[in-house]
C-alpha cells in the first residue's frame, strides 16, 4: 500500500540550507528559491550544484517512482534481487578473504552467479 508523502511543516522560523534566506514558520518551501524546508544534505548538494530546487523536486519524484516500482514487483522477484545482491556480497567477501586458488574460484563463482541473477532479473523485469 502506498502512502502519500506528507510535507513536514516547520514550527519555527527557519533558514534555507540552499540560499540562506530566512523564512517564516509554517512555510514548507523557501520563499526565495522554493527549496523544501526539510531537505537532506544530498538534496542541498543537488540544489547548490546548479539545478536549484527544481532538481531537488525532480530527484524526489525519481525516488518515488523507483520506490513505487519496487513495491509493485511480485515477492518472488524481490526475493531474487535480494538473493542476487547477497550472492554478490558473499562472492566479494570470499574473494577478499581468499587464501587458496580454490577459495578464489568459489568467490568468483558466487560473484558471477550474483551478477548473472541480477542480469536475469533485470531482463525479466524489462520484458514485462
Ligand atoms: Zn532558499
Amino acid at each position: 500500500m502506498m502512502r502519500a508523502e506528507q510535507p513536514m511543516i516547520p514550527k519555527y522560523q527557519w533558514t534555507c540550507k540552499a540560499c540562506g534566506a530566512s523564512n517564516d514558520r509554517a512555510i514548507t518551501s523557501c520563499s526565495s528559491c522554493n527549496m523544501p524546508a526539510i531537505a537532506s544534505s544530498e538534496e542541498v548538494d543537488i540544489a547548490r550544484a546548479g539545478g536549484g530546487s527544481a532538481a531537488v523536486y525532480l530527484h524526489r519524484q525519481e525516488w518515488a517512482v523507483g520506490k513505487a516500482r519496487w513495491h509493485a514487483l511480485p515477492i518472488w522477484k524481490k526475493m531474487l534481487v535480494i538473493l542476487a545482491i547477497g550472492l554478490c556480497f558473499l562472492g566479494l567477501l570470499w574473494l577478499k578473504l581468499a587464501v587458496t586458488v580454490v577459495d578464489h574460484m568459489y568467490g568468483g563463482i558466487a560473484l558471477l552467479a550474483g551478477v548473472g541473477m541480477l542480469c536475469v532479473t533485470k531482463k525479466i523485469h524489462s520484458a514485462n
